[in-house]
């Protein structure tokens, strides 16, 4: 079998072509590990993918960590170049490029220089310097090439999403059991901090405990106060397994629900379950948000829904596609992204439903599985 990490630098090399780009420059990111498989120490020392469209990929690494890049490497055919301390490796990054033919080498010959895609989450710092040596490069972002090969999920990475949602819905299914009432929400997260490792995940990515007034702050993390009998409590909970990142909400109540939330709540799980059966291949994402919005809109609360309906999901936790307004990118088939309508009134209480979805020719396949009805705990 190909290495699959083979199989997307090829893939990346046709975008690039495609797209008149005639290198990616990626430091330590997301897109790094998607088409290398390269978990790379982001430091201040420089490590750099170049990749040309034309020519073969090399990684500029500081000498020290060329053991551990080529460890992550393995087979995949990508050229380990070791910089030492007293070298400057912008000058390689500008030597591979020459050697490729995306730049000129020569200090006068400007015009020839290329167009380079820079990973969109690289410090300004090796930017600028890039930059100051390369005067003749026209610099866009990484994503204008990666985008589109990383947001359609293949079989292993659906598997490594699925795999992520199971372990993260073992955690909600433990929330009924939890105690709530006269704990303050910093004790309950430490608890679902411990839960999600326990669950399976590598490392807790995110821990939202939102209870009574702090849940109408939808990214509210966690705090002091102590949750009450009576509390509506949005729990957002989130982890990274082999890679791959679980999301998802769940709102509970404490006891009796508050003056509203029932009612409130009602419109909230009916918008989610439209916003889901919306998508399918050819849906312009804004579709789905639309499916969320109208029926909350309707109902009254449109003024409360005060973020998009969702976000992508794979190595990172947010990423393309995004589910909002004006995004009229038709959904394809493997697209991975969240469903998460929310309802906030100030001063009171919030709650959000979220599920990871998969973009399928029959519809969304819905990872996360736990139930969305009330979850009344009693104590
Ligand atoms: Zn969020
Ligand atoms: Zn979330
Ligand atoms: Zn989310």
């Amino acid at each position: 079998m190909a290495n699959p990490h083979a199989v997307r630098l090829d893939r990346a090399r046709e975008q690039l072509s495609e797209r008149g780009v005639d290198a990616l420059l990626l430091g330590p990111s997301a897109d790094l590990v998607y088409l290398t498989g390269y978990h790379a120490p982001p430091l201040e020392r420089l490590t750099m993918l170049v990749l040309p469209a034309k020519g073969e990929p090399r990684l500029v690494v500081p000498r020290l960590e060329a053991p551990l890049a080529r460890g992550h490497l393995g087979d995949l055919e990508v050229e380990v170049v070791a910089w030492d301390e007293t070298e400057d490796p912008v000058e390689l990054v500008r030597a591979t490029l020459g050697d490729a033919g995306a730049v000129s080498l020569q200090p006068d010959s400007r015009a020839a220089d290329g167009r380079l895609g820079v990973g969109d989450r690289l410090w300004s710092t090796f930017l600028l310097r890039l930059q100051a040596a390369l005067p003749g490069a026209d610099f866009t972002v990484a994503s204008a090439v990666t985008r589109a090969l990383r947001m359609v999920k293949d079989a292993a990475e659906v598997e490594a999403l699925a795999a992520a949602a199971a372990a993260i819905d073992q955690v909600v299914d433990g929330l009924a059991g939890l105690r709530w009432a006269g704990r303050s929400e910093q004790e309950v997260a430490r608890e679902l901090d411990e839960a999600i490792r326990a669950a399976g995940h590598d490392e807790t990515c995110f821990v939202i405990v939102g209870s009574g007034p702090n849940g109408a702050s939808p990214h509210h993390a966690a705090g002091p106060r102590v949750i009450e009998p009576g509390d509506a409590v949005v729990v957002d909970i989130g982890g990274r397994r082999a890679g791959y990142c679980s999301d998802t909400t769940r709102t509970l109540v404490v006891g009796e629900p508050p003056p509203g939330f029932v009612e409130l709540y009602q419109v909230l799980q009916a918008a989610q379950e439209a916003g889901c059966q919306a998508v399918a291949p050819g849906v312009p994402a804004a579709a789905v948000d639309a499916a969320c919005r109208d029926l909350i809109t309707g109902a009254g609360y449109g003024a409360h829904f005060v973020h998009r309906t969702g976000h992508g999901i794979g190595l990172e936790e947010h990423e393309d596609p995004y589910v909002v307004a004006g995004n009229d990118e038709p959904l394809v088939a493997g697209t991975a992204f969240s469903v998460e309508p929310g309802i906030y009134l100030e001063g009171r209480y919030g709650a959000r439903i979220e599920d990871i979805v998969i973009c399928t020719d029959d519809g969304a396949r819905r990872l996360n599985t736990t139930s969305r009805d009330l979850l009344v705990v009693t104590g």
